[in-house]
């Protein structure tokens, strides 16, 4: 059996073998303990981990030292948003997030909500994009944040940050990113964009699991946060724990990469992904697109497909690999939030579909996905047709 084709880019990325080769010396001749000062063995180590950090810092406009590496974006988020609300110790205090937020990002404000932290969860518009001045109208003297993701996991809807942003320095709330989706691929710059906490991770841009990072900014304003796992207070004292110097190295060259690609990355993506797109919409008209078309990742195409099941078309489309809502809420059989927020009834959220083009994936694997795609919409809508002829 050959493998399928990888259409779940936004699931996570593969490790790309240049990233691979950067991290293996750490795992071998330079093990050592990047806290440990004293010999050659932690000063290599030490070395490796700031040259990413300032390869992060770089790219973001930020410090070095408003980086705090953590075990990827879900961790990032929480000590985010849980160091800001246990900082405060203000139990009666107000946060603003958007319905199409991802799942660490919600679910770490349902666990606050049970604390007594007040949560708005707006509404987005059909297109998935967030009303900047319904953020300005929900803003209260007891709001101390607000969080809004940059591009979409489900729908790859670019969100209007800087816009966010402005409004959230001059009502002196904080404001905090979910970059995941867009670091290494759109442009980010803290400052201009005024984002003063930002989260990412390593398995997105083609780089390893279980590494990512919260910037955090520390000059105008200096944020503090309440440390959520206490330890040796590595990190500046912001996140304990013996720093994972391969994962954190692998980063690093994945990023560069990744900055190095995009302009050009994006261009040839957003080409394949149009050419998958349009080569559906002409064989099965009735699909509908999910998300603005134009405020859009270039790698991510979301379809419903009327009157089918996504478990169904999955089923059928045996030679490509992509996924039904998103990879985490796809354990369970309910209907993404993210198409549910953009209007969809039961029936339509049940039909959707996400494929998200990547690096690794070439024109001729695209032409072949379309007849896969194709075929499997075919079959499925004849089955249905005799289906209900018999009950006829
Ligand atoms: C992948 C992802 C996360 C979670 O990141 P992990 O590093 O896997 O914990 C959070 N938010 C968004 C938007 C993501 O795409």
């Amino acid at each position: 059996m050959s493998y399928p084709i990888y259409l779940d880019n936004q699931a996570t990325t593969p490790l790309d073998p240049i990233v691979l080769d950067s991290m293996m010396p750490y795992f071998n001749e330079k093990f050592g303990n990047a806290a440990s000062s004293h010999h050659i063995y932690g000063q290599d180590a030490k070395q490796a981990v700031e040259c990413s950090r300032n390869e992060i810092s770089k790219v973001l406009n930020a410090k070095p030292r408003e980086i705090i590496f953590t075990s990827g974006a879900t961790e990032a988020v929480n000590l985010g948003i849980k160091g800001v609300v246990e900082q405060n110790e203000n139990t009666g205090c107000h946060i603003i997030t958007q319905e199409t937020e991802h799942k660490a990002v919600l679910d770490t404000y349902i666990s606050l909500e049970k604390k007594g932290v007040k949560i708005s969860i707006l509404p987005v518009g059909s297109d998935g994009l967030l009303d900047p001045d319904s953020v300005k109208n929900e803003i209260t003297n007891n709001t101390v944040l607000v969080s809004v993701m940059h591009a979409n996991n489900e729908i790859g809807t670019v969100q209007s940050i800087k816009e966010i942003g402005l409004i959230c320095r001059d009502k002196g709330v904080l404001f905090l990113v979910d970059s995941c989706q867009s670091f290494g691929k759109l442009d980010i710059d803290v400052k201009d964009m005024n984002i003063n906490l930002l989260a990412a991770t390593g398995h997105k841009i083609y780089g390893p699991k279980g590494i990512g990072f919260l910037y955090v900014s520390q000059k105008d304003p200096n944020i503090k946060l309440k440390m959520q796992i206490d330890g040796g207070g590595h990190e500046r004292g912001f996140r304990s724990g013996t720093l994972p110097v391969s994962q954190i190295v692998g980063l690093g060259k994945a990023l560069q990469i990744s900055e190095k690609e995009k302009k050009k990355e994006n261009k040839r993506l957003k080409i394949l992904r149009d050419k998958l797109y349009y080569a559906i919409l002409d064989s099965h008209p009735d699909v509908i697109l999910n998300g603005s078309f134009d405020r859009r990742l270039p790698h991510n195409l979301n379809l419903c497909f009327p009157g089918l099941s996504a478990e169904n078309i999955i089923m059928k489309m045996r030679g490509v690999a992509c996924s039904t809502g998103s990879a985490c809420s796809s354990a369970n059989l309910k209907p993404s939030h993210v198409i549910k927020a953009i209007g969809r009834d039961n029936e339509l959220a049940h039909s959707a579909i996400r494929f998200s083009l990547g690096r690794f994936n070439l024109e001729p694997e695209i032409d072949k996905a379309i007849i896969i795609i194709n075929n499997a919409i075919n079959l499925l809508k004849e089955q249905k047709n005799n289906r209900s002829k018999t009950i006829i």
